[in-house]
């Protein structure tokens, strides 16, 4: 936590910096210098390097750190940048009370990839009970202004969440609404701090005011479906995982002051003047030297660095003593329960006491069973090439399914028994037609018509999947097939131009050419691949080092995405496309060899969308075309690259949501995300944080090379995977299977990105 302004435009009566009992901003600097600044990344990038961090966390904070203003803070920023994502991943974010945030900081702000948290207690009799200005006046239109500056489009992707200090004079209905209107990505609850010289305000009779505000807070939360990561009930719950203020994790909070000092975690500045110090600076001394300071080392030790009656209580493990700072008493220092302890007792208990719906059966996913395997494979990021095997023949499987689903609709024919013929003597020829990504949404399109308007709706697609394969087989057959817009389509190898030929031709197969009979006209198409017979559009392929890539710019059936594709390109087109794609993909092999091994296991073909000079960058995955992803034709490799990488995350991920409920069916969850601005269902989340993870990955592996640019993409990545991530678990809309997929994502974050350097 770097403290970069000392001072503030508020004078907030609950502020533990400026109105409690540690007062030693008095002698600050007002804003740290810039060589305290420099002094600081160095210290912090020392350290990521010495220890190989994966990542490192710099919070700006204050008193209030937009006073530097948009000069002052860029140059903090990019030194911050500068001096430590050689390094490693630096996750830049800022607390502040959002008064002085305009247009030009948020930009900024999106700039360098800061996550923003935002100081906000609710609606404005709740705020401005506590958060006004020095001369009495509220700060609740200009915060909620910043608010919605950071919803901006533009803007969101720096939106961190809110934090809100709990006064239980405040009603929790109405603060929870405040809350939930401003749309956070995640919501943090802060109990005001208190030590047990200086107990918290308990108006009323009850008690445990705090557990009972809290409870009801936390009711009103499950009962409408947890709309919003509210982290301290998650970190509640057991295995939450806790935060600073709950649970035994080792602390991992420094501070720097503006003077360039080294403190404890800045809440302890509400025990007593000092309380923070360490009587370190970043001049003289290392991040490991403070950390061996008592006041941190006895944060590392768990229960053990715990009081008698917290190690003796039943739930220690979650409540860990509560804050650090909250345990404060003249006389036995921190050697106590927290003063709330009474309150965090209650709350833990009603928490466990509200009917939530089931977790995850522990049973039924603690034991290696192979479902298991597979899952936890695909939740490193990427996947084995095992793994990729097994997604491929189950989509086989379903497209086989499909295919007698459509054989059933017309009783077996003589295209049906060459299928079947050819599927016993020539089976890799049938394999890889019915492999093609566009057979299985052609038969889904037949089936779906014929369930509509009957059996004769849509063209069977049975005969022109047997021609393809005999082609491909060599053995000679004849069939009819019927024939639309024209033509004749030969999944995986090309189209047949055939106007003015009516609905149907007797197409017959010879090792390397067709006889078509259509009407009154007969002709012979050579399969020549440099010398192409009229109306023969083959489908070009790009070598890749996986083999050899499709181009599908022909097959009808690719218009499956939701977007406009791209008609048939001209020869220069498709081989710009054809090298920037054969580039794009050695370029995935350098940056991240692991999902390239997964692109070798599956992605087989690439669809150019239509382009449109509004969103000259996109790109789209259809669930019912595995094996084939779409983009725009103008990237260049490098970006290409990130496209191919985020595509098939998506299609892998559908491969598996068509084996395994993931999300509970039907529940009409919504779930806010950082990167969009309208809530998503579950499984659209689910989508959205595999593929991030996977674009993590490839800018962290640029990083090093490619500097603060690269960095700060997978920072904003990383940023958005966990917060996705926290969102899911929080939402409670996975299944049991979709629980240990996500958890087991949450615990990949980390670790994929230490994989990737
Ligand atoms: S905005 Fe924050 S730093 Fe400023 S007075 Fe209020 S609580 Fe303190
Ligand atoms: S509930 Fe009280 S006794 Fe139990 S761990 Fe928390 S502070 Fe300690």
């Amino acid at each position: 936590m770097l403290k970069v302004h000392s001072r503030c435009d508020l004078s907030c009566d609950h502020c533990y910096i400026y109105q409690h009992a540690d007062q030693t901003w008095r002698g600050r600097p007002v804003r740290m210098p810039p060589a305290t600044v420099r002094a600081a990344a160095r210290r912090i990038a020392e350290h990521a390097r010495e220890h190989e961090l994966s990542v490192v966390h710099v919070v700006l904070h204050g008193g209030e750190p937009l006073l530097l203003g948009a000069a002052g803070l860029r140059e903090v920023l990019a030194e911050l940048r500068a001096a430590i994502t050689p390094w490693t991943l630096l996750d830049l974010r800022m607390q502040t009370n959002g008064v002085l945030l305009d247009e030009e900081l948020c930009r900024l702000l999106v700039d360098y990839a800061v996550q923003v948290g935002v100081s906000f207690d609710g609606d404005r009799a709740a705020n401005d009970r506590h958060r006004v200005f020095a001369h009495g006046g509220s700060s609740h239109d200009q915060v909620r202004r910043a608010l919605s500056l950071l919803r901006q489009p533009d803007h969101r992707v720096s939106y961190a969440g809110i934090l809100c200090t709990v006064d239980v004079r405040n009603d929790p209905d109405r603060v929870y609404e405040a809350l939930l209107a401003e749309s956070p990505p995640r919501v943090d609850l802060l109990l005001p701090h208190a030590t047990w010289d200086n107990p918290p305000e308990r108006p009323g009779p009850g008690s445990t005011p705090y557990a009972d505000w809290l409870g009801r807070l936390h009711r009103r939360w499950v009962d409408d479906g947890r709309p919003v990561s509210i982290r301290l009930f998650e970190a509640l719950r057991p295995g939450g995982g806790g935060t600073e203020a709950f649970g035994l994790a080792p602390a991992d909070v420094l501070v720097i002051e503006a003077d360039g000092s080294w403190e404890q975690v800045d809440s302890l500045k509400t025990a007593y003047h000092g309380a923070a110090g360490t009587g370190f600076d970043v001049f003289g001394h290392s991040v490991d030297e403070v950390a061996r300071h008592p006041g941190v080392a006895v944060r590392q030790d768990g229960v053990d660095g715990l009081c008698a009656t917290c190690r003796a209580c039943p739930v220690v493990d979650r409540c860990g003593g509560g804050l650090y700072a909250h345990r404060w008493r003249t006389g036995s220092g921190f050697d106590n329960p927290s003063v709330y302890c009474a309150d965090l007792l209650h709350l833990i208990n009603r928490v466990d006491a509200y009917p939530e719906p089931a977790p995850a059966a522990p049973s039924e996913w603690s034991a290696a069973s192979p479902v298991d395997e597979l899952l936890d494979d695909l939740a490193t990021g990427h996947g084995s090439a095992a793994t990729l095997a097994l997604l491929t023949a189950t989509q086989l499987s379903i497209t086989r399914a499909l295919l007698v689903a459509c054989r059933d609709l017309a009783g077996p024919t003589a295209a049906w028994e060459l299928l079947v013929h050819l599927d016993q003597v020539a089976p890799e020829a049938v394999r890889a037609v019915l492999e093609h990504p566009f057979v299985r949404p052609w038969l889904v399109h037949r089936l779906d018509s014929s369930a509509r308007s009957g059996v004769s709706a849509a063209l069977d697609p049975l005969p022109a999947l047997a021609v393809a394969a005999a082609l491909r087989a060599g053995v000679p057959a004849a069939v009819h097939v019927p024939v639309r817009a024209d033509a004749i389509t030969l999944p995986t190898l090309g189209g047949l131009l055939l106007p003015g030929v009516g609905e149907s031709a007797e197409v017959t197969v010879r090792p390397g050419e067709l006889r078509v009979r259509g009407g009154t006209a007969e002709r012979t198409v050579l399969l020549d691949p440099v010398e192409l017979s009229a109306g023969w559009r083959p489908t070009r392929d790009v070598p890749v080092p996986a083999g050899r890539l499709l181009l599908e710019d022909g097959d009808p059936y690719r218009d499956c995405y939701g977007q406009p594709v791209a008609p048939r390109l001209e020869a220069p087109a498709a081989w710009a496309l054809g090298r920037t794609l054969t580039e794009a993909w050695q370029v995935v092999h350098r940056d991240v060899p692991a999902h390239a091994a997964a692109l070798d296991g599956g992605l087989r073909a690439v669809v150019p969308l239509a382009p449109d000079p509004a969103r000259p960058l996109r790109s789209a995955t259809a669930r019912h075309a595995f094996g084939a992803v779409a983009v725009t034709t103008d990237p260049d490799p490098e970006t290409m690259a990130v496209l191919l990488v985020h595509e098939w995350q998506h299609a892998k991920l559908g491969a598996v949501l068509d084996l395994f409920d993931l999300v509970k069916p039907g529940q009409g969850t919504r779930i806010r995300v950082p990167w969009r601005p309208d809530p998503r269902p579950p499984e659209g989340v689910l989508q959205g944080v595999y593929a991030h993870l996977a674009v993590t990955q490839v800018w962290r592996s640029r990083a090093a090379a490619d500097g603060p640019d690269a960095s700060a993409h997978a920072a904003r990545f990383l940023a958005w995977t966990r917060d996705g991530v926290d969102a899911l678990l929080a939402s409670r809309s996975l299944t049991a299977a979709g629980e240990r997929f996500v958890g087991q994502l949450r615990h990949a974050i980390e670790e994929t990105c230490v994989g990737s350097r």
